[in-house]
């Protein structure tokens, strides 16, 4: 293997389509979803996606910089998988789409992985996995010691005993004094949304309800 060999990432899949969550929801986005997940969560649906040797292209930060550039999107999402069990190519891709400028970057991650040598103009999503998950004891809590403005944690909610995790993740952490981008993902076929809404309502809980656009619309996106 060359040096430049080393600096290539294992891709799933990179296409162009709405945003279907975060606070960019609806917003024309270009994903970059990498191969491999360090977890294994009931309610995955990216399970194609949790195998390191589930790639179908092995593409250098440059070439992924181009397909992005290329897209015509401002507003790329590096998502998996987990993204960040290939961390140090990944700072570079961030560097990269970074440096061609005109594009505000979004990577998902789940939370487990020290996200802190991120770039800092790179937004970070944190899943922070709920009890229903099966994988609540993996975070990397210091994620969310070190949150900051315009990072965003997303709760994906599938019944009480999530809210009700959620709302002490809120306090334990102070969320909310560091960003105000909390999002309550109902799961999508088994959280009834409009009965997380009377939740809400009922606790005024300051966050926002965040609807997965893009399984709304799955026939077309
Ligand atoms: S972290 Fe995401 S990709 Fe990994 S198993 Fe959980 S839901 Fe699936």
């Amino acid at each position: 293997m060359t040096p430049q060999d080393n600096r290539k990432l294992k891709v799933f899949e990179c296409f162009k389509s709405i945003q279907g969550e975060s606070t960019y929801a609806g917003r024309l986005c270009y994903f970059i979803r990498l191969a491999g997940c360090n977890l294994r969560c009931s309610y995955c649906d990216t399970q194609k996606a949790l195998s390191f040797d589930s790639h179908t292209e092995i593409l250098t930060p440059e070439e992924l910089t181009q397909r992005a550039v290329s897209s015509g999107c401002n507003l790329v999402e590096i998502t998996g998988g987990e993204p960040l069990m290939q961390l140090e190519n990944v700072c570079v891709l961030c560097e990269r789409l970074i440096a061609a400028g005109g594009m505000t970057v979004l990577i998902e991650t789940n939370g487990s992985i020290d996200a802190s040598s991120l770039p800092p103009e790179v937004i970070r999503i944190f899943d922070w996995k709920t009890p229903s998950s099966g994988e609540s004891s993996k975070m990397n809590l210091d994620n969310y010691r070190y949150l900051r403005k315009c990072d965003q944690v997303k709760f994906v909610i599938s019944n009480r005993t999530d809210y009700d995790f959620m709302l002490r993740k809120v306090k334990d952490f102070s969320l909310f004094r560091k960003t105000e981008n909390i999002l309550a993902s109902p799961v999508s076929g088994s959280m009834d949304g409009a009965e997380l809404i009377s939740w809400m309502l009922e606790d005024n809980f300051p966050g926002r309800l965040n609807i997965q656009l893009h399984k709304c619309f799955k026939d077309v996106l």
